[in-house]
């Protein structure tokens, strides 16, 4: 029969996988196994739903080695594939639009990372030269045959009835040839080990142990002879005796007492496909309302496609240990997609439809608790931990902001408290609302923020400067996300938020105030003609004023209303191109010696006072880390002053 080819990205990813130096190359058993269970959980799912009449204990999974012939085999008596699956499931690999970022990251050299494109069963040609998987599909009296040597092809034939065929009515089984030592100029190769049983066991042990079937193996050992036992030359005698390799029962049915911080990462990476152990994991069992058991993972990372659209929130759902669905989305609120897990609970029907899923009662009475225990889980790291918490933060704060804002304040309540931020006070460290307002001066009447691309750039605005004078705090925003949150929560503990950049902002007192109320009537025709130049081709302010917030700069820009210019900046940025505008006002510093000079110039020489006004507004567009809309133009006035 002839060889069909791998698809050409599945063939350099096979290349890769075949020649790669692999650390644990003993892993390709763990998905090898983790397939088969998958194939019987589909298996069994199908006869609760359809009334086919399988029992649970009629799954298993049996390990044959044989050194003879160095083979090493796994049967399963899943749901099997018939020919256009063999084709489909491992003629291609599948997903492999991640395997360009595969091939570019460094964690090629890491194994873990494999089972995360859903390549698992190719791992298998690891440590054997040539794979051979026989299958029959439920309900179906044909078995096929896949067999590929790597990278070269594989084909698929019809199998003759035989012997295996008899004893699988259904189900997998996937043989592995395994490849000879080598010792060459390569380096050293030991495959011999695949062969052993105990290494096998332990392989069992150590990454399968959860599987909730029996994973089988004949084990040879030697027995004593009992009626030797007594003599003074015991006798002993080889035996051979099927043992079931793991535990069976699934880590989170077990109790937090028997495990241990480790037993929880292995199982995490594992299951979740990361090779970092997470940042923190929750393992609860509850009863009342709601009778689940559930673990979850914070990961230590935001996974490369995290901040992209093909990221799918979920956790998995067992109902009663068995999956019913691979990532329950309902399960998660938006602002804790992040986390990873499991959720089994005898309070869900198995035959329950996706659609059913989303109105259930009891469902939703889970995922309320859960995303009540993520949130807790949250509030004692950040109170006894608070480096790891801002490491969490770095990854997954934005998640939390958008959480707020996407809410439409819905969510406010219960994601304020994990907020935290830069602040004028604490630009190394962050810092939460509660401490910011337990600081407050007490006549101080808002939270103040500013916003702009980093935590140097914003502590040298203008604006912020008069108030860090003051003693008041103020919060570096630099996640786009910022602003948008707050003005959403709209205050904490009855402090309404303030943008140090909004022209509401005045935080100077009384006499102050008529100070500047009377400079800014003095100056009226001063202003009207800068503000007149500013907008002469279109508008660019609403406003130009004398301001007292300015210390040492000559001006700086503002905004009415709540879009701030920050804001604009964002939206500016956005696919959708958006072009609201903020309201811009100009501020002068009435004690800087611009403001001297620009009443001469406007006892002068008027035109000259235009083009300073277009000069500064630039100045201030600048310092605010927004471009200039015409540099040449800018440049050219500049020079023209400078020559
Ligand atoms: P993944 O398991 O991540 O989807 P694999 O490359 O390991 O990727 O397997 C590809 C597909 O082949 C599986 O999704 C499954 O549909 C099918 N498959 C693999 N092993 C078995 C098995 N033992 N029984 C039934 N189907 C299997």
């Amino acid at each position: 029969m002839a060889k069909k080819q791998f698809k050409a990205e599945s063939k350099r990813l096979l290349e890769l996988m075949i020649n790669s130096i692999y650390t644990h190359k003993e892993i390709f058993l763990r998905e090898l196994i983790s397939n088969a269970s998958d194939a019987m959980d589909k298996l069994y799912y199908k006869s609760m739903t359809e009334n086919l009449g399988l029992v649970r204990g009629g799954f298993e999974i049996n390990i044959a080695v044989d050194k003879d012939s160095r083979t090493l085999t796994i049967t399963d008596n899943g749901i099997g594939m018939g020919k256009d699956e063999l084709e489909k499931n491992l003629g291609v690999i599948a997903k492999s639009g991640s395997l360009d970022f595969k091939a570019t990251q460094e964690s090629m050299e890491d194994v873990s990372v494999i089972g995360q494109f859903g390549v698992g069963f190719y791992s298998a040609f690891m440590v054997a030269d040539k794979v051979m998987v026989k299958s029959r599909a439920w309900g179906s009296d044909e078995t096929f045959v896949w067999t590929s040597e790597g990278a070269d092809g594989y084909t698929i034939e019809s199998c003759e009835p035989c012997e295996s065929c008899e004893e699988i009515p259904h189900g997998t089984e996937i043989t592995l040839f395994i490849k000879a030592n080598t010792d060459d100029n390569s380096g050293e190769e030991r495959f011999d080990e695949f062969l052993e049983q105990y290494r096998i066991k332990n392989i069992v042990a150590k990454y399968s142990d959860y599987i909730r079937y029996p994973i089988k193996m004949e084990m040879k050992s030697s027995r004593l002879k009992e009626e030797t036992a007594d003599s003074d030359n015991p006798e002993y005698e080889d035996t051979v005796e099927v043992k079931t390799l793991n535990s069976m029962v699934p880590i989170w049915k077990k109790n937090k007492s028997e495990l241990k911080d480790e037993d929880y990462h292995t199982f995490y990476k594992d299951k979740f496909m990361d090779f970092t152990p997470p940042q923190s994991f929750i393992h609860e069992k509850t009863e009342g309302n709601a009778t689940y058991s559930a673990l979850m993972f914070i990961p230590a990372k935001a996974p490369f496609d995290y901040y992209t659209k093909e990221y799918e929130k979920g956790l998995q759902l067992y109902s009663s240990g068995v999956m019913i669905m691979e990532k329950c989305g309902d399960l998660l609120p938006d602002h804790f997609s992040f986390v990873k897990g499991l959720v089994d609970s005898e309070d869900l029907s198995l035959n329950i439809s996706r659609e059913m899923l989303q109105h259930d009662r009891q469902l939703k009475i889970i995922a309320k608790s859960i995303d009540k225990s993520i949130r807790s889980e949250l509030k004692k790291l950040l109170t006894n931990n608070r480096e790891k918490y801002i490491e969490f933060f770095k990854s997954f704060g934005a998640q939390i902001k958008f959480g707020i804002y996407n809410g439409f304040g819905t969510n406010s309540d219960a994601l304020k408290d994990l907020l935290v931020f830069h602040s004028s006070d604490s630009q190394d460290d962050l810092v939460t609302l509660a401490e910011y307002t337990s600081r407050m001066k007490e006549e101080q009447e808002a939270i103040y923020y500013a916003a702009g691309d980093s935590v140097q750039r914003i502590d040298s605005l203008p604006q912020v400067e008069t108030l860090k004078d003051k003693g008041y705090e103020v919060l570096y925003l630099i996640e786009n996300v910022d602003e948008f949150c707050l003005q959403m929560l709209t205050q904490y503990n009855d402090k309404p938020f303030k943008s140090v950049q909004s022209a509401d902002v005045d935080i100077s007192d009384e006499s102050e105030k008529d100070e500047i109320r009377q400079i800014n009537e003095d100056s009226k025709d001063l202003l009207t003609i800068m503000k007149e130049a500013l907008n002469k081709n279109g508008e660019k302010v609403s406003d130009v004023r004398i301001s007292k917030r300015l210390k040492s700069h000559p001006v700086c820009l503002t905004s009415s209303g709540i879009l701030t210019t920050q804001m604009e900046k964002v939206l500016a940025a956005m696919p959708d191109n958006n072009k609201a505008k903020a309201d811009k006002v100009l501020e002068i510093n009435s004690s800087h010696a611009i403001f001297d000079k620009l009443q001469f110039l406007h006892d002068n020489d008027k035109e000259k006072l235009a083009v300073y006004a277009e000069i500064l507004y630039n100045q201030a567009l600048l310092i605010e880390g927004i471009s200039v809309e015409n540099p040449a133009e800018f440049v050219s006035k500049m020079c023209g002053l400078m020559v």
